[in-house]
């Protein structure tokens, strides 16, 4: 991939050293640190709308193969904002491929259509979830309001690094509601 040298890159070294495989999937439901520092290095910053993304688009996509969905796998997602780069990386559906349509509609929903059999599954964010997305934000502005390196600064930087690595590593289950679809119910 041809792409940006960032400032995180040396975090995403640092984190790249303790991933064991190559597999985006750890089996667990969880994206793997490698997953999420391409998805930095990809969407350009950290935010919990990109965390959003990848923890939807990997869910809707096993929750999609479990269930059976054959051929390509294609994406529509009803908000023009920073998830669609998680569901990109994640689910490998993407603008290039053709296989990422967005309608704008202020509602973060993941509809994963199975091409080949029209299986559908909708992933969708747990209310927790939603919440602490909102809160990292509020915390981010009052955050970038303090002097670089005041200790109430840092304090709020904590704060949200930590509601990240919440929304990284939580259970699938506590991050991302799975409902299956019936055929052609998924396009609305
Ligand atoms: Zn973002």
């Amino acid at each position: 991939m041809n792409i940006k040298i960032l400032p995180c890159v040396a975090f995403a070294g640092v984190m790249a050293l303790v991933v064991m495989g190559t597999n985006s999937y750890a089996g667990d439901g969880n994206p793997t640190p490698a997953l999420f520092s391409q998805l930095e290095t990809f969407h350009g910053h950290v935010c919990a709308g990109s965390i959003f993304g990848a923890r939807l688009g990997l869910a809707a996509k096993e929750a999609l193969k479990e269930a059976g969905g054959t051929g390509k796998f294609t994406a529509r997602y009803y908000d023009l904002s920073c998830p669609l780069d998680g569901i990109q990386v994640a689910a490998g559906t993407t603008y290039g491929n053709r296989a990422l349509a967005v309608q704008e509609q202020d509602e973060h929903r993941l509809v994963l259509t199975a091409s080949g059999n029209k299986r559908v599954v909708e992933a969708r964010l747990t209310k927790k979830a939603e919440e602490l997305g909102l809160k990292s934000r509020d915390l981010g502005k009052k955050a970038k309001a303090l002097p670089a390196d005041s200790s109430e600064r840092v304090k709020l930087e904590r704060e949200i690094e930590d509601i990240y690595s919440w929304l990284k590593t939580a259970p699938t289950g506590e991050v991302v509601k799975i409902t299956h679809l019936s055929n052609g119910k998924g396009g609305r």
